[in-house]
């Protein structure tokens, strides 16, 4: 027969699959010597039973819950239905992960129209009795009998009115018995009969608690926090204890330390005479827990006792439910407590001072994503505000200012010196000037990788993506939310981490990364394999990048070509490569000009980031340029050529815009993603390639030659062939010894390629005879090993891919495995073949993401690299892997 059952003796904390964690930790807690009311537990594979065959009670679990109430009745000298001192119990919900209030909880249960006589008369207190019952036939119909929970709330709404007093608590027996046949009345109407026998009432209860394991929300929950549809919950029915008993009596919840900052000291509340959520309900103001020192000193002091005692057992801070009962404390749950990124690094340093866990198991316990927090502005925790609407947290901190449009606007904002919210339906790579401007970003459309989302990640900077409940109207120039109209100029604050819009300025904190915080990741340096470098365009960010403890750079993207004035350069000169005979004089001369003052522009930018990088490999890839995004639009050259009609500019320079619109039109392409981009543009076109290996080379010597050290390694974009990677060589290796004859000293560099092609990853034996590092590129390579473009699949179908899961997880968040993650296994096998000590990294947006860094750890890889603010992310990521797979 199988076990169903398990008496609070029976289990322990490690029995989590089957008992759930609230009943593990309650039979823990039973072992231990803490006051924790009598129970038992029926096990998750008795709900999984149950609900695989269609509402049914497996064979012999009826028996064994009878044996279980027999136990409880044992224990407290009381029988369930009794007529004289009736047994009174809770049926309580518990998965093996925590569902904070997802699923169901009857309390009070085993009372009807005679017990809660005798138990007004056997405990001496009527109104006690009758609160509990009019609280058990709410709750119970509520959730058992699917009777509307807020009939039960106006009837108590109506009561109090009635009697002209503010709260619960104040109602008489009298009262209460109105209340109680009030209620009965409701049930009658929506339901029928109340049932009356408390075994009958049991089993019903025990079937919702499993039914609820299915109702939408906990669904919600699970699908958000990847906990698979399969655990079931368990169920514990659990003698009731009273805080409702009267003035010597109460009910709270604490945490053993403070969850929003760390700080040590038990934190919490607890209200007098009161059961179950009331204190969280915010019904009355409850007292601090320090005010029970004065109040309780007795069981002030056992509660703390209690509470050194169970973090000394599960090793990290605990999330507490106590009772008081006639001035009898008892423990109703412990789990370890929810906090946030701040509070988790400062308990699990502070942890390891006190003894109390050793290194390794401080860096388990922090969340690497919550470390993300830390670095940007929030919400200060004191402020009152009301939440306009809420969109997906796409990229954490908190910002306020005045609402903008478009682009051009958070650039005169900024200006102004009050940066702009730019708000958009969605943003592009046109916005991107806008977006570097702005405080912070919003967007109607878009999920958590659309281009506002990754973009705003980089750059750190608070995003909000995807609000739906924001109607944007770019052109004339407002956004609602129902019925209120924002205009620009309007103050707003957008807080990304927690995806809340809010009207209006709110007060802000800065960050300050703590000691504790420097601590932590100097532990996880420690037991690291994964080298960490950044993602990083220009000086500034690398230099913030290494703040955080970047080991070099792993992209340096010539991106910076294609912004501002840099954009129209770039494009005249594509333009003018791809449509002009060049041995017109003319034509030569001017893409000489573009070349030389491009040049400079870039030779300053890679200046500026190898003295940031001083003494650190730092990664160039050759222009990567999204042609169809940056080539200026046929109505923008339409506008110029207005433009400079007006202004009386040179004929030559109106001359050339003709010819751009009328190239334009040639280098058009209808799949441009599979088009003229990355190193095939620099094959075709190796002017511009020379140019940059030129900047590249000479801003490396003359950053030498200021005493510091610099390790170029000059990387090939979207290479599918060995033959790409030949011709770029040889011209790579011609610039260079130009340049070093001309300055008549050479500088070690290493030439290497990203995978980001399939075909790449496939023949990287091949490959390696060329790169002497690979470095996976790992948004494409996820694009085209799915066949899906990401902005494309974004907008449509990803996500109901992933809500239906159809696709487990985003594969541009969360690398794949399976399919993108057996490319590269192919191409390191293949790679090292070749090349035993290749070079590898990953520079995708996943060298960011914890779970794809534990898969980059798992595969072998020398480093990962991510943008700037996420640097303490992966070092810490990369540690834990280290500790999880040695
Ligand atoms: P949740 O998982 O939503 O917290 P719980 O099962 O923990 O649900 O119970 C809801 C509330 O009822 C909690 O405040 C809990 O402390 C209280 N409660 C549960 N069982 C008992 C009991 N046996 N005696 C008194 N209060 C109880
Ligand atoms: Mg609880
Ligand atoms: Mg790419």
């Amino acid at each position: 027969m199988t076990k169903w059952v398990y008496k609070a003796e029976e289990g322990d904390a490690g029995m989590k699959d089957l008992l759930g964690g609230k009943g593990a930790n309650l039979c823990q807690m039973t072992k231990l010597g803490i006051p924790v009311p009598p129970v038992f537990t029926v096990t998750t594979e008795a709900c999984n039973a149950y609900l695989a065959a269609e509402g049914k009670f497996p064979e012999g679990l009826d028996k064994q819950i009878a044996e279980g109430i027999v136990y409880l009745q044992g224990k407290m000298s009381k029988d369930f239905g009794d007529d004289r001192n009736p047994l009174l119990v809770s049926v309580r919900s518990g998965a093996k992960f925590s569902m904070p209030g997802m699923m169901e909880t009857v309390l009070n249960l085993g009372l009807n129209d005679k017990a809660v006589e005798s138990l007004a008369k056997q405990s001496g207190n009527p109104r006690f009795a009758y609160d509990c019952y009019r609280r058990f036939i709410s709750m119970f119909s509520d959730v058992v009998l699917s009777v509307e929970h807020d009939l039960f709330e106006q009837a108590l709404k109506t009561m109090r009115n009635q009697k002209g007093v503010k709260a619960d608590n104040e109602l008489t027996t009298e009262d209460l018995k109105k209340l109680v046949g009030i209620y009965k009345g409701i049930v009658k109407e929506h339901y029928g009969e109340f049932p009356q026998d408390p075994r009958t009432q049991l089993k019903m209860a025990i079937e919702a608690v499993f039914k609820s394991w299915n109702i939408p929300r906990a669904k919600t929950y699970r699908k958000q926090y990847h906990i698979p549809e399969t655990l079931g919950t368990a169920v514990n029915v659990q003698c009731m204890v009273f805080g409702n008993f009267g003035d010597n009596s109460a009910t709270g919840v604490a945490f053993t330390r403070n969850p929003s900052d760390g700080a040590p000291g038990v934190y919490g509340e607890y209200l007098i005479n009161a059961q179950g959520e009331d204190v969280v309900a915010g019904i009355r103001t409850p007292l601090k827990i320090a005010e029970m020192q004065s109040h309780m000193p007795e069981l002030y002091k056992q509660f703390m006792d209690i509470c050194v005692r169970l973090e000394d057992f599960y090793k990290d801070m605990q999330d507490i439910e106590l009772t008081i009962q006639e001035g009898v404390l008892y423990i109703l749950q412990t789990r370890n407590g929810k906090r946030t990124g701040r509070a988790a690094v400062r308990i699990a340093v502070d942890m390891v001072n006190e003894g109390l866990i050793d290194r390794r198991k401080a860096l388990m316990q922090v969340d690497p994503s919550s470390l993300n927090q830390l670095l940007h502005p929030t919400i200060d925790p004191k402020a009152r505000y009301e939440v306009l609407a809420k969109g997906l947290n796409a990229s954490p901190g908190a910002a306020s200012g005045p609402v903008v449009f478009t682009p051009a606007k958070a650039v005169e904002a900024a200006q102004s010196e009050h940066p702009a919210i730019l708000v958009r339906v969605q943003t592009t790579p046109d916005d991107i000037h806008g977006m570097i401007a702005a405080a912070g970003v919003l967007t109607s459309q878009g999920g958590m990788t659309s281009h506002a989302a990754v973009v705003a990640r980089g750059m750190g900077k608070p995003c909000i993506a995807g609000c739906g409940a924001i109607d944007v109207h770019v052109a004339d120039g407002y956004f609602a939310v129902g019925d209120k109209k924002f205009k620009e100029g309007d103050v707003i604050t957008i807080d990304g981490t927690t995806g809340e819009v809010i009207a209006g300025k709110v007060p802000l904190i800065e960050a300050k990364v703590s000691d504790e915080f420097a601590v932590l990741l100097k532990w996880a340096d420690e037991v690291r394999r994964l080298k960490v470098r950044t993602n990083a365009d220009d000086g500034p960010s690398a230099q913030k990048a290494r703040m955080y403890g970047a080991e070099g750079i792993g992209l340096a993207r010539t991106e910076h070509m294609f912004m501002g004035d840099r954009a129209e350069l770039v494009a005249e000169l594509i333009l003018m490569l791809a449509g002009k005979d060049r041995s017109v004089p003319d034509v030569a001369n001017r893409i000489n000009e573009l070349l030389i003052a491009l040049g400079k522009l870039q030779k300053g930018d890679f200046i500026d980031i190898f003295r940031a990088m001083d003494g650190l490999p730092v990664t160039i890839r050759l222009i990567d340029p999204p042609l169809h995004e940056f080539i200026p639009s046929p109505e923008k050259i339409a506008e110029r050529i207005k433009r400079l009609e007006a202004e009386g500019g040179k004929e030559s320079e109106i001359a050339n815009m003709r010819t751009l619109d009328e190239l334009k039109g040639r280098l058009h392409e209808d799949n441009p993603m599979l088009g003229l981009r990355g190193c095939r543009l620099g094959i075709l076109y190796p002017e511009i390639n020379r140019m940059q290996v030129k900047a590249i080379l000479e801003a490396a010597l003359d950053v030498e030659a200021e005493g510091k050290r610099v390790l170029p390694e000059i990387m090939i974009p979207l290479s599918s062939h060995k033959n790409e990677l030949i011709v770029l060589k040889e011209l790579v290796n011609e610039v260079a010894e130009e340049v070093f004859r001309k300055a008549g000293k050479r500088i070690a560099f290493m030439y290497g390629t990203m995978i980001e092609i399939p075909r790449a990853a496939l023949t990287a034996a091949d490959i390696a005879e060329q790169a002497e590092f690979f470095s996976f590129g790992t948004n494409d390579l996820s694009q085209m090993c799915y066949g899906i473009s990401r902005d494309d699949a974004e907008k449509h179908f990803l996500k109901f891919y992933v809500d239906k899961g159809i696709l487990p997880r985003n594969p541009f968040q969360v690398l794949d495995e399976d399919g993108v993650g057996r490319l590269m296994r192919l191409a390191i096998e293949g790679g090292r073949k070749t090349r035993p000590n290749i070079k590898l990294g990953i520079c995708g947006e996943h060298g960011g993401d914890p779970e794809s860094i534990d898969l980059c750890h798992r595969l072998g890889l020398n480093y990962v690299s991510c943008s700037p603010f996420r640097v303490p992310v992966a070092r810490l990521a990369a540690a834990q892997a280290a500790i999880k797979h040695g």
